[in-house]
């Protein structure tokens, strides 16, 4: 095969050169045949054999997440196994091969699909919410007896790039502490939820890439390049040469941010801000202190409510919370409340279809409608509180009035606590997060209700833009430095500031090496990024004085133009930072 170069929206920093693994999960077309008499036995074996393969791969998933992220994490795949034990699947399916004289994938495909119809229809959560077992389940089954290729991300024992057309949110942690160390997606913008995973894992990736995973085959060397976006398949030789020199500069640019990581985000003028990082998954908390954090600005706490089945409980969510807040002391960690909806979807909330699940039933909204699940959260919080310095954040605040009945939910949590004496943190900071635009605008009214901001640019660009995060289509419309983004931005720091309350941002332009002196300008008191940015912040502020950041603040604001915005902050990052480590 010939050099080919693929384009999509890099994420991450460096690069990544290895065999690729595709795992491709298109809707499969079920063949229809009429078997003869003598072939039923053979088709009954083949159907056997496709339970027991599917079983066995069940149970190896399952394994691994139980070593990755703990049984009960693992318990998941258990739903799924017992599908495949059921009599009245796996019995009617053998009936009808034999009554009807068909092939063993329409007969299966024929059960199942019956009862992901009985679910749909039922009415009754708990069913339908079995749903995606169900298609899971008839996927892989269907798979294995087509003799296709897994649509699981297999276990790999050498280094190797993961080229996959769609990556659910529970599923990428599966890549975290593997040997993958490059990946490639079909869907996917740049903030979506996969491309955040990738980047807290420090995994060179290349997100909306159309058709790749169809005209790619296994085991073919490919160079990710998440830095301008491109992949390379089948490199010649002069290609690969030029990027194995790539990467030993790249390692230098590591070598040349990474002094910063134990010193202070001090400028040369001793004007010092936070530098913290997000995380996601609790082991993450590891990463943070490695590149040193000065504290955790974002705990993104959904996936313990979307891996699951079941609710996370009051004492599993408080041993969370817990570890983490020991684990960064003397620092402090933020936890946000469950920020689920969106891309970000549960087997417990979503029973219902959303035709826009970004504008629907998402994060605080749902906080407020089922305030016994909140609570939970609350008090874990809370009582984790006790064992060093947590805050709460609000996410997806469009109104200050839902913060105000957030706050009051607080304080009936603290109440419980006290009338129970259970100790917790007394002064414990609530913020909210600033990624609706109405919630920018009325961010004076808004930081009355509160002790904190962390301003969520992911969100906010989409919602201000009007263009969806995740859709690799719209990603010239959703661009970070859009000058109506920073006016909102800007106005919601010197509305904090007013109200005398500190101020983050916890979206990806807080880690993006332009946006660090316009923001520092702009008078932000705290950085939050995935952990690898850390130092590279740290280094750009260490280099800067309020005078300069400031100027260049003022300046970004008086551009109408996204292109004149970049190419004015690239020129300046230039003049802070040698060149050749941008
Ligand atoms: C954001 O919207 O900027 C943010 C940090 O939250 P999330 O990416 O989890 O929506
Ligand atoms: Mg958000």
């Amino acid at each position: 095969m010939a050099q080919v170069i693929y384009k999509g929206i890099g994420s991450g920093d460096g690069f990544a050169i290895a065999p690729a693994v595709i795992v491709h999960r298109g809707e499969l077309a079920i063949p229809q045949n009429t078997i003869d008499k003598e072939e039923i036995d053979h088709e009954l074996t083949r159907f056997d054999d496709a339970l027991n393969m599917t079983t066995k791969q069940l149970n190896r998933i399952k394994n691994s997440i139980a070593k990755s992220m703990g049984e009960d994490a693992a318990s998941i795949i258990d739903a799924q196994i017992m599908v495949l034990a059921d009599p009245a699947c796996v019995d009617e399916t053998k009936r009808i091969i034999q009554k009807k004289n068909i092939n063993a994938e329409y007969a299966f495909d024929t059960v199942i699909q019956s009862s992901i119809e009985a679910l749909r229809n039922s009415n009754n959560s708990t069913f339908v919410d079995r749903i995606q077992d169900f298609q899971d389940v008839r996927t892989r089954l269907l798979a294995n007896l087509m003799g296709l290729k897994h649509q699981v991300i297999p276990a790999v024992e050498n280094e190797s790039i993961l080229v996959i057309n769609h990556l659910a949110p529970s599923e990428t942690a599966h890549l975290f502490g593997s040997k993958y160390v490059g990946l490639v997606t079909e869907a996917g913008g740049f903030t979506s939820h996969i491309a955040i995973m990738s980047r807290t894992m420090d995994l060179p990736a290349v997100l909306g890439v159309e058709n790749i995973t169809e005209n790619l085959t296994d085991n073919t060397t490919i160079i990710v390049d998440s830095m301008i976006g491109q992949v390379v398949i089948d490199p010649e030789e002069k290609v690969l040469k030029q990027y194995e020199k790539q990467r030993k500069l790249y390692a230098k640019k590591m070598e040349f941010f990474f002094e910063a990581r134990d010193k202070p985000a001090v400028t040369k003028d001793n004007i010092k801000v936070t530098v913290s990082a997000n995380m996601e998954l609790p082991e993450e908390v590891l990463l943070a202190e490695h590149y040193g954090a000065e504290g955790i600005g974002l705990f993104r706490t959904e996936l313990l409510y979307i891996q699951k089945e079941d609710l996370p409980t009051e004492s599993e969510q408080f041993e969370v919370y817990k570890q983490i807040a020991k684990q960064i002391s003397p620092h402090s960690a933020i936890i946000r409340t469950f920020d689920v909806g969106g891309d970000k979807f549960g087997n417990i909330f979503h029973q219902h279809y959303e035709p826009n699940p970004f504008l629907g039933f998402r994060a605080i909204r749902i906080g407020l409608m089922h305030p016994d699940i909140l609570k939970t959260q609350l008090r874990a919080i809370l009582r984790a509180s006790h064992y060093g310095n947590l805050m709460i954040m609000f996410p997806m605040i469009s109104l200050p009035e839902e913060m105000t009945l957030a706050r009051e939910m607080v304080e009936k949590v603290k109440e419980e606590l006290r009338a129970e004496n259970q100790p917790f943190d007394e002064n414990i900071q609530v913020g909210a997060m600033v990624e609706v635009p109405s919630a920018a605008i009325l961010s004076r009214e808004l930081a009355r209700e509160c002790d904190f901001f962390s301003i969520g640019t992911n969100d906010l660009i989409q919602y201000t833009l009007a263009a969806d995060r995740g859709n690799p289509r719209v990603a010239h419309i959703y661009q970070t430095y859009q000058p109506s983004v920073l006016k909102l931005i800007k106005f919601a720091i010197d509305s904090a500031h007013f109200e005398g309350i500190w101020v983050g941002v916890c979206g990806e332009m807080a880690g993006e090496m332009q946006a660090v002196p316009m923001l520092l300008g702009m008078g932000l008191d705290e950085f939050s990024a995935v952990p690898a940015r850390v130092p590279v912040i740290k280094k750009i502020i260490r280099s800067l004085d309020m005078k300069t950041a400031r100027q260049i603040a003022e300046q970004t604001l008086r551009f109408t133009k996204h292109s004149e915005v970049i190419s004015y902050l690239n020129d300046r990052l230039a003049e802070i930072i040698p060149e050749k480590y941008i």
